[in-house]
């Protein structure tokens, strides 16, 4: 449900693998007008991936626009972009549907969902078009309808308005170029679009305009522009169209697995949009969450269900986790870091969660929790700087590595995999390069000398990439000498 990039993700990867898909997209209004232009340089390999490249050739876009950033320092400075561009995303999204109805997804637009009955691998979907009351039995429910209303905020209130600017009323300094400004109470974001108009954006705390511009969203916006130093030209100019405005508070729903029913994109957690990174992540999590129900629909072991259940989960809280700890990072840097919005964004979100949730929230908050701690005290380790272990050294794995089991995916499923653990891993390796390191170097336990790992290695790939990996490891601790 939804053909947002979460929902065509899913489809048309579902589809590779030989599912029937059906996908309901409920606007009537289509190519409809969605935000979310800004594409980061992954949405191209997901792209690729999918091997929708033709597909998307028409679509309007503005590629490798740089961008004007004043955000650490009062003195802005230019950023170059190599692989990112801003898109139509109404055409984005349209091509992508149309793609997946020429590729064989069975497609109901306009339609809203009326009923669902049923149970996982058995359900029944009942729902209106114009044509009448339509019903599909479907083994999987996939939601990724958009924002979702139940969820566990992952960082204070945030509120998106923005406005766009005709062609001719844009400033020759704004022209062909993005800029992003951290103002005393938020952001503002500005970019040309590919149809020749300019939007401004204002991200900031939805309370603090209730206090200080009750009622006036449009002055705001133009005052926090003739407050900046990037956006001035902007706060007399005439708007075209109204202003509009959303939600932008980063969160994760509560319930994004359920059994034979899970939630993607949007509909299972919203980033700040910060990163402009939404896009890429909701596609990406749609690839992940298609592995969990590939692994589900082809075992009726409760053990690999679960598995596929981990997996999903960890992708997401891990998503969440990280995003959350780079927006931390990246809002204290600013140059006005002092001010209340970016005091409050700048260290962990309260956890203000336990005296209102149920256990099952409680657990996934705890998680969610854990996550950012871990990353939080993770730090990279240095490198070392001599030169790689001679030929006639005997070997091993430093004492520190342990040898868990972790859910890997290979051949599109869940399975668990012997990884290496150790405190210089952010998480468990078990494939480095898309080589799986172990069992092949369980021979470590046995002390062998570089040259005889060497030996063994380069029988399934190249004796450079087998150099390659042991230096990767050892140079992060990992392997050692013995002495
Ligand atoms: C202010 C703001 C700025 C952003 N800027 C960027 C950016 O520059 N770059 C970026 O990558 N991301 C950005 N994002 C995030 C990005 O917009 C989202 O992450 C992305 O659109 C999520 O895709 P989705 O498919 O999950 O949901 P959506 O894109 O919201 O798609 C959901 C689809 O589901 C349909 N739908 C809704 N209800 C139903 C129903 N009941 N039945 C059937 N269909 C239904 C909708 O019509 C829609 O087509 C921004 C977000 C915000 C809030």
């Amino acid at each position: 449900m939804g053909a947002g990039p979460a929902g065509l993700c899913a489809a048309l990867r579902l589809q590779q693998l030989n599912y029937r898909v059906a996908l309901v997209e409920r606007s009537p209004r289509w190519p409809r007008p969605q935000i979310g232009e800004a594409l980061t340089p992954g949405v191209k390999n997901i792209i690729d991936f999918l091997d929708a490249n033709q597909a998307l050739e028409k679509v309007p876009h503005l590629a490798r626009l740089p961008t004007r950033l004043r955000w650490q320092s009062h003195t802005p400075e230019i950023v170059a972009h190599s692989n990112s561009a801003v898109v139509n995303r109404a055409a984005f999204d349209a091509a992508l549907l149309q793609l997946a109805r020429e590729r064989g997804v069975q497609v109901y637009q306009p339609a809203s969902l009326t009923r669902v009955s049923g149970q996982a691998g058995a359900w029944q979907l009942n729902f209106a078009t114009p044509a009448g009351q339509q019903q599909i039995q479907a083994c999987f429910i996939l939601d990724a309808r958009g924002r979702s209303p139940q969820h566990i905020a992952c960082a204070p209130r945030l509120s998106a308005s923005w406005v766009e600017l005709a062609h001719t009323d844009i400033p020759v300094g704004l022209a062909h170029l993005t800029q992003v400004e951290a103002v005393e109470h938020g952001w503002l974001w500005g970019t040309h679009l590919p149809d020749k108009r300019y939007r401004v954006m204002l991200l900031c705390d939805p309370a603090t305009q209730h206090q200080l511009m009750p009622g006036r969203p449009e002055v705001w916006l133009r005052a926090n522009c003739a407050s900046s130093q990037l956006f001035t030209a902007i706060a007399e100019l005439p708007f075209a169209g109204r202003l509009q405005a959303c939600s932008a508070t980063p969160y994760l729903a509560y319930d994004s697995w359920q059994e034979g029913r899970l939630k993607l994109g949007d509909a299972a957690f919203a980033l700040d949009p910060i990163s402009s990174s939404g896009v890429e992540k909701a596609m990406r999590f749609s690839l992940q969450a298609v592995i969990a129900i590939h692994t589900v629909h082809h075992t009726q072991q409760a053990s690999r269900h679960e598995l596929a259940r981990e997996f999903f989960q960890r992708r997401l809280i891990e998503t969440c986790a990280r995003h959350s700890l780079w927006t931390q990072r990246y809002y204290a840097q600013v140059w006005c870091s002092h001010h209340a919005f970016w005091r409050e964004r700048a260290v962990p979100y309260p956890d203000t969660l336990k005296l209102t949730a149920d256990a099952s929230t409680h657990a996934l908050f705890d998680a969610l929790q854990q996550e950012f701690e871990h990353l939080q005290n993770y730090r990279q380790p240095e490198l070392k700087r001599q030169p790689f272990l001679r030929e006639h050294q005997a070997i091993r794995f430093s004492r520190d590595v342990k040898v868990i089991k972790a859910p890997c995916v290979m051949n599109d499923q869940v399975q668990l995999w012997p990884a290496l653990q150790h405190p210089h891993l952010e998480s468990p390796l078990a494939f480095l390069e898309n080589e799986a390191l172990l069992p092949r170097l369980a021979i470590l336990s046995h002390q062998p000398t570089l040259a005889a790992v060497l030996g063994i290695l380069s029988q399934s790939m190249s004796i450079h990439k087998a150099r390659r990996l042991l230096e990767w490891l050892w140079q992060r601790g990992l392997l050692e000498a013995t002495h």
